[in-house]
């Protein structure tokens, strides 16, 4: 059963970085008139679990029932194949309180030599949950796959954009058309089975 909502209501985006606050609202293409859980003064949860998921459900929770709005969170991360999925959760840790993404990337191809691996597979994930106040929460995840490229290339994007090569294509998502990204990536899958199982 699909889970209903009325028009321009009020939405708080489970996050305290502004950037993610307007990628979030941006994604939901103004049906939401939308807040951040920074802009409301809300405390910042801990990020306790070892999926996506449960970490998306966990902010979503909090913010929900903290606003008494409905509340949209996100979780997202590369995995590794040959490094049994890490950074994962831990894709912001790896670059540090700097937000140093070369330092990660470098850490990423260290890590991978320091185990001889020859399987360079990886993947995004994005986890969105909704949750309603004291109420029912919905959560999906997308993903994207591809293998990483050493050195990176391309100076587009964000994170670990310049090592990763989506299946089929030759371009990095550093190199990529933002847009060729955007139609592709983990976050817009993500969004789809949102939208599919909200509206
Ligand atoms: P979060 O903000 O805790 O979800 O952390 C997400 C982490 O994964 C950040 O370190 C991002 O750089 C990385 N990440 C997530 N999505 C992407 C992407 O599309 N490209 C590159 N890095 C990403």
């Amino acid at each position: 059963m699909a889970l209903t909502l009325p028009p321009a209501t009020r939405l708080v985006a489970a996050t305290h970085n502004p950037g993610k606050a307007r990628e979030l609202a941006a994604l939901l293409e103004g049906r939401f008139d939308v807040v951040s859980a920074g802009e409301l003064g809300l405390a910042e949860p801990d990020e306790p679990e070892t999926t996506f998921m449960g970490n998306a459900m966990i902010k979503a929770r909090a913010a929900a029932d903290a606003s008494g709005l409905i509340a949209l969170a996100d979780d997202s991360g590369l995995c590794v194949a040959a490094l049994d999925g890490e950074p994962g959760v831990h894709s912001a840790r790896w670059a540090g309180p700097g937000r140093d993404f070369g330092h990660a990337m470098r850490l990423v191809e260290q890590r991978l030599e320091e185990r001889d691996a020859d399987d360079l597979s990886a993947w995004f994930v994005c986890s969105l949950a909704v949750a309603w106040p004291k109420g029912p929460l919905v959560v999906v995840e997308g993903r994207v796959d591809g293998a990483l490229v050493f050195p990176g290339r391309g100076t587009r994007g964000f994170g670990y954009d310049p090592i990763f090569t989506p299946h089929g294509h030759s371009e990095t998502f550093g190199e990529m058309d933002p847009a060729a990204k955007d139609a592709m990536s983990h976050r817009a899958r993500a969004f789809e089975a949102l939208k599919a199982a909200l509206f």
